[in-house]
């Protein structure tokens, strides 16, 4: 028996028509690094995109399900577009500004972009590279830059605000199918080739409201988020898709991403709530050691990408800002997991346990755990398996060419359809999900596994330890053992003897599991998203430069 029920299409043009009545008063804070930021309502911006959509149709020609890229940083302009763009109905794909210049030229090829929309301050990336992005037909610039390095390609250079100027404030949206493309993000390859993974209009409204739902972020029309995680990586955890659902206020740090405009931005703007992966937390924290700043404002800080280490969430709950850990990857939208802990946790140690987990799974994702040989392990919190995913905001194939078949490489996804992560963890009883390690970078040692994570968050909570990455390199006897490098606070001495015994009694960490071999480094190296990049690290111990 079919429903009674009218069968709606979920689309992101639902989501901008509601936001700009609804919350037409809330706002987008865009740091402009001196005087005052620029300043523009859930109605402007809403009206602006309309605008925006009207260029991209009239002037660029953009039809049907074409790519429009984007290659910015977080601000307003790059929100007008995260709905103009599905709206109309193309897609929106977003550039990761910091991958290799191969990586990013493969991308928008791949992709087939026809028209790439540009902060000024990136032209000296793409500029390079635009002659190699033959499918590009038009670059918008938006704010101030040396567009003369643009001039001269196949490509049409134009101007954000002339392109919109003068253009009707409302558009007559389409009627879209929830199920059609609506944004695409390539992962940033840290396994390998870039994989595209495309949102549809009905993932990204259901993602919103679980982003919105109080067990997760939960914020309001009161509230203000800084919102540092990149609108190129997996669209900022959702954040602007789900503030026009809620009326949440945006402050958008454009390029201003070091410690100090951070902390500036937090004292002046006074938002509640902030979202970033932990490196940017670590910076922020040594910042404010440094220059005392009034971050009070901060109640909530959602943390993800890598995991939390429990040194950076007591320093923040020191200082009245509560860490919510949550786990996710693009081809989850991202939001898998969020660490609230349990009414029937109670003290503050207990609630820590539960937080310093990765989280529970919500309504909207199911979760399994694989065992090395295909078994199904039971959620007892001992058994450790790779975690399988499946739900309506997680990639079921990846992107293979207009015209191809997705793709679904065997070791990403199972014969029944679900998403191999790739993490290997536990996961409790009462359902919170712990990652012990990613399946590439477990350290297999004599037979038995040893999570190089465990390792990182035992040191870095050492005083004179800054930053820590554990890898595994070969040895004759136990097949692999765990390097350690580690970065040393200013004037601290390396006292590896002491770090082993700091490891052993402070952490517990069992002795055939304490690292033996030690090195020190100026600064771990990191991936375009800001992640320890322990593929650099392999190559650098096998190349006999880390010794
Ligand atoms: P990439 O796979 O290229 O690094 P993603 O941003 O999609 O790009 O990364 C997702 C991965 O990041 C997850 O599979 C997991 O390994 C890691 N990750 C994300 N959040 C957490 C977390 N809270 N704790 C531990 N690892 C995390």
């Amino acid at each position: 028996m079919l429903s009674t029920m009218q069968d709606v299409p979920l689309t992101v043009t639902r989501l901008l028509d509601h936001g700009m009545r609804v919350h037409a008063r809330s706002r987008i804070t865009t740091w402009t690094g001196e005087g005052e930021p620029r300043r523009r309502t859930f109605a402007e911006a809403g009206a602006r995109a309309a605008q925006l959509a009207h260029a991209l149709h009239d002037e660029l020609g953009v039809r049907g399900d074409d790519r429009v890229a984007t290659l910015m940083f977080n601000n307003a302009e790059h929100v007008e577009a995260y709905f103009a763009v599905p709206a109309m109905g193309a897609v929106l794909h977003t550039l990761n500004l910091r991958l290799p210049a191969e990586q990013l030229v493969w991308i928008v090829q791949h992709a087939a972009d026809r028209v790439v929309v540009v902060d000024g301050s990136l032209i000296p990336v793409l500029a390079p590279l635009l002659p190699r992005m033959t499918s590009v037909q038009h670059v918008v610039v938006s704010g101030a830059g040396d567009r003369s390095a643009l001039e001269g390609t196949h490509a049409r250079v134009h101007d954000y605000e002339e392109l919109i100027a003068g253009r009707p404030v409302t558009y007559d949206w389409p009627e879209i199918d929830e199920r059609q493309a609506a944004a695409m993000c390539y992962t940033s390859g840290t396994t390998g080739d870039p994989k595209g993974v495309v949102y549809s209009h009905r993932s990204i409204y259901l993602h919103s409201m679980q982003v919105n739902m109080a067990e997760s972020m939960g914020l309001t029309d009161r509230d203000t988020s800084l919102i540092v995680v990149p609108q190129f990586h997996v669209n900022a955890w959702g954040l602007p898709h789900a503030t026009f659902m809620t009326g949440f206020n945006m402050l958008m740090p454009d390029r201003f991403l070091q410690p100090a405009p951070l902390a500036e931005m937090i004292e002046r703007e006074r938002p509640t709530h902030a979202a970033a992966v932990p490196t940017i937390w670590q910076g922020l924290l040594a910042e404010l050691n440094a220059r005392p700043r009034d971050v009070s404002s901060l109640a909530q800080v959602t943390i993800g990408g890598s995991a939390c280490p429990r040194s950076l969430m007591e320093a923040f709950d020191a200082r009245g800002m509560r860490v919510c850990h949550a786990w996710g990857m693009t081809e989850t939208s991202p939001l898998g997991t969020v660490a609230r802990p349990p009414a029937h946790a109670v003290g503050t140690d207990e609630e820590l346990g539960y937080r310093l987990t990765q989280g529970r799974f919500p309504a909207g994702v199911e979760a399994r755990l694989t065992g090395p040989d295909g078994e199904r392990l039971p959620w007892d919190g001992k058994s450790a398996g790779e975690l399988e995913v499946r739900g309506p905001w997680i990639a079921g194939a990846y992107y293979n060419g207009p015209d191809a078949e997705p793709l679904r490489p065997e070791d990403k996804f199972s014969p029944d359809g679900w998403l191999k992560t790739g993490d290997v963890g536990t996961i409790s009883p009462d359902g919170y999900l712990t990652l012990t390690d990613r399946a590439k970078d477990v350290i297999k040692s004599g037979g038995e596994w040893i999570s190089s994570v465990a390792l990182e968050n035992a040191l870095m909570a050492h005083p004179d330890v800054v930053e820590a990455a554990v890898v595994a390199v070969p040895d004759e006897r136990w097949g692999e053992r765990p390097l350690a490098t580690v970065v040393l606070k200013d004037g601290a001495a390396a006292d590896f003897a002491a770090l082993r015994t700091f490891l052993a009694e402070e952490a517990r960490i069992a002795k055939w599991q304490l690292p033996e071999r030690w090195t020190v480094v100026d600064a771990v190296p990191k991936t375009s998203v800001g992640k320890f990049d322990k593929k650099v690290l392999r190559r650098q111990y096998a190349a006999g430069e880390l010794d």
